[in-house]
Parts: structure tokens; sequence; C-alpha cells
């Protein structure tokens, strides 16, 4: 897997990282290889210059257009589900946002597309894949909610907003035996882990989230 380029450990300490990762660890994180990586990724260089110094805090910062980059827990256990047994090589992320869960996934599978609907955010996203040395990631500018049908069917499928229902595309393009993992709902959310299966999907429901909606079209 692609190792990064640049660390970044100059202006956060490892040692402030590696508290979080302790902290990830003690709720519940326990592949050693998705905590390794996010030991490595300098996630202060996804987020705004002047919330740097939060970038490894257990929590979501904002990034813009009513956005917000994730909590690092949220990154990890997705991370985790998605990784399951066997680690899938190609995946689709909908919602790249500021790029910080794409690049963990770029350092853990083989292939990651990821697609976002506003394009300011995603051209940010595109500069940090550059300047981290991740060249395994194509990127899209475009509405999520119709997947990526041409680069399908995919391993795995990792929704960062949340729909008031599962898009239909996207559990259309799971390989047999891959997994989608994503919230649902509106005030009130949930974590699922959908997987297709030969006979049908088994919709597995893991806990109560909170992300930004999935909206539809693109700005
Ligand atoms: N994975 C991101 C999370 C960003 S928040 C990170 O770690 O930073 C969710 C993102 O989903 C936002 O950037 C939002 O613009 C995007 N989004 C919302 N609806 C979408 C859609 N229909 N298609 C693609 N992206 C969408």
């Amino acid at each position: 897997m692609p190792k990064l380029t640049h660390r970044g450990v100059g202006m956060t300490s490892q040692r402030t990282r590696n508290r979080l990762i302790e902290r990830l660890r003690e709720q519940g994180i326990a592949n050693q290889q998705i905590l390794d990586v996010m030991a490595m990724t300098p996630r202060h260089l996804f987020v705004d210059e002047a919330l740097a110094h939060r970038a490894y805090e257990d929590t979501a910062l904002p990034i813009g257009h009513s956005q917000t980059i994730s909590q690092p827990y949220i990154v990890a256990r997705m991370t985790e589900l998605l990784m399951g047994h066997e680690a899938p090589e190609r995946v689709l992320e909908v919602g790249t946002g500021s790029g910080y869960q794409t690049a963990i996934l770029a350092q853990l599978v083989k292939e990651v597309f990821t697609v976002e609907r506003i394009s300011a955010l995603l051209e940010q996203a595109r500069t940090r894949f550059r300047t981290l040395g991740l060249k395994s990631v194509r990127h899209r500018h475009d509405d999520g909610h119709i997947g990526w049908a041409d680069r399908g069917p995919f391993d795995g499928i990792l929704c960062t907003a949340s729909p008031r229902q599962v898009p239909e595309a996207l559990v259309e393009q799971l390989r047999i035996g891959g997994r989608l993992v994503i919230p649902v709902g509106g005030d009130e959310q949930h974590l699922h882990v959908i997987t297709r299966t030969e006979a049908g999907f088994d919709d597995e429901i893991i806990e109560p989230v909170r992300f930004v909606p999935l909206v539809g079209g693109r700005s």
C-alpha cells in the first residue's frame, strides 16, 4: 500500500497523535493496521490552519460549505466495518469532503474512488492527495446518489453523508460479498452495514450516528 510522502509531524507532536490513537483503542477500535495508518496521517492538513491545533481531538470540525470533517472515532469505526474479515480491494467513497477518510482508505486498500458534490471541496482535497503523494485515488465531481457505475462493482462502499433511505444505485454497485457502510436517517440516524449476498442483502444496524445529509445535485 502507498506510504505517505509527507507526514507533516512538524506542527503537532507525535505524542498528541498517539493520545488520539489510545483513545480510539479505548473506544473499541481493534484493527492495528487502521490505528497505525491514523497515527501516521496528518489530520491537521485536512482542516483550515486556524483549526489545526484541534485536529487531534476526537471531534468533527467545520471544513466550510456547511460541511464537516468526520470525527476520528467515526472514521476508524467505518473503516473497520468496511475492512471486515477480508480487506476490500476496490472501494467507493461517497462524500470526499476534506479527503481525510479518503486518505485513510488509500493507505489500506488498492483502489479508492471518491465522489463529492461540492467542487470547491473536491479541489482542496485533490491538492491534499497530491501533497501526500496519494496517487491511487480517483475522484469525481458528481452526485454520489448514483454511485460510479462504470468503475463498479465495488468490494466496499463507504458513504460519509446520511440519506433518508439507502440509494438503490449504491447497493446495486456492490459485488457479491461486498459491503456498504452508510449512515441512514434524518434527525435520528443509524450506521448500517449492508452486505450483498447470493440471495439478496443483509442489513445490520451498528450504532446511532450524526452526519450531514446526503444532498442531491452538484454545486
Ligand atoms: N469523508 C469526509 C466527510 C465530509 S462530510 C471527511 O472526512 O472530510 C460529507 C461530505 O459529503 C460533504 O463534503 C458533502 O458535500 C458530501 N455530500 C453530500 N451529499 C453528497 C452527494 N449526493 N454526493 C457526493 N457528496 C455528497
